[in-house]
């Protein structure tokens, strides 16, 4: 049976958003994000990060230590009594340094390729799912893949939800934080 999923942004909504984090001491995650993540998962939602990790790109780290983000992400949450269920990232840049890594991906959010990838490989139930970010393009990708969207006005979400962009990217919902996307989605179950 397909299970709805929240796909969280990483940088700005998980942890610290400290420009390019290329070293797990660069790497603070906020109090209530574990707190938040194991909420979600005794919801009954997936947990799946989906990141855009344009150093990558930019030569600044490899993606082996995007994986070592993740797996860190991973135990953290699962210490903390919840988990994640799944970890995706576009190291994709238009302007890549590295040669490789410059082209017009389909994962680069806004575009919904991770999620979808996510989808396939998960069995989620998109409808019934609802995207976390701290970015309209973040948010961007709920509304492909019809899910419901929530902007956190931690990173750059504060700035952000001065300006929504007028493309029909939306919020059902702007929250302080990661906590209280959390509470919002609790108290907003879908019928
Ligand atoms: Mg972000
Ligand atoms: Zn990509």
């Amino acid at each position: 049976m397909k299970r709805p999923a929240v796909f969280l942004d990483r940088d700005g909504t998980i942890n610290l958003d400290a420009g390019y984090i290329d070293r797990l001491e660069r790497l603070e995650l906020y109090p209530f994000a574990i707190d938040a993540i194991r909420l979600f998962k005794r919801a009954g939602y997936l947990v799946v990060i989906l990141t855009n990790q344009a150093g990558v790109a930019q030569g600044l780290y490899g993606e082996e230590f995007v994986e070592t983000v993740a797996r860190y992400l991973a135990e953290r949450a699962s210490l903390g009594g919840g988990g994640i269920d799944g970890h995706y990232f576009c190291p994709h840049s238009p302007e890549a340094v590295v040669p490789a890594y410059r082209v017009d991906c389909d994962c680069r959010k806004p575009k919904p390729g991770l999620a979808l990838r996510a989808a396939a490989d998960l069995d989620i139930d998109l409808p019934r799912s609802v995207v976390i970010g701290d970015r309209w393009r973040d948010l961007a990708v709920a509304r492909a893949i019809g899910a419901r969207a929530v902007l956190v006005k931690t990173g750059y979400g504060a700035t952000e939800a001065l300006h929504p962009p007028g493309d029909g990217t939306a919020a059902d919902a702007v929250c302080e934080d990661l906590i209280g996307a959390a509470v919002w989605l609790l108290d907003h179950p879908l019928p």
